[in-house]
């Protein structure tokens, strides 16, 4: 499973394996998987960077996702 999610510092949205301790943005700051809001949730890799590129776009609303804890 993956995790979508934003930046805190650049506010780019950003995806990671949700078994992963940390990712580094493109921007340098380095973001703890377990401490970010969940934007959204990805079979894979892929669909993963599908769903990022479309919120890069500012593309279509999210719907149907569940707020995560
Ligand atoms: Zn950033």
């Amino acid at each position: 499973m993956y995790l979508i999610f934003r930046c805190a510092g650049c506010g780019r949205h950003l995806y990671a394996e949700e078994s992963a301790a940390t990712r580094t943005c493109p921007c340098g700051k380095r973001i703890k998987i377990d401490t970010v809001k969940v934007i959204s949730r990805a079979e894979d890799e892929r669909e993963a960077g599908d769903l990022v590129r479309e919120l890069q776009m500012g593309g279509r609303e999210m719907t149907g996702f569940s707020p995560a804890g």
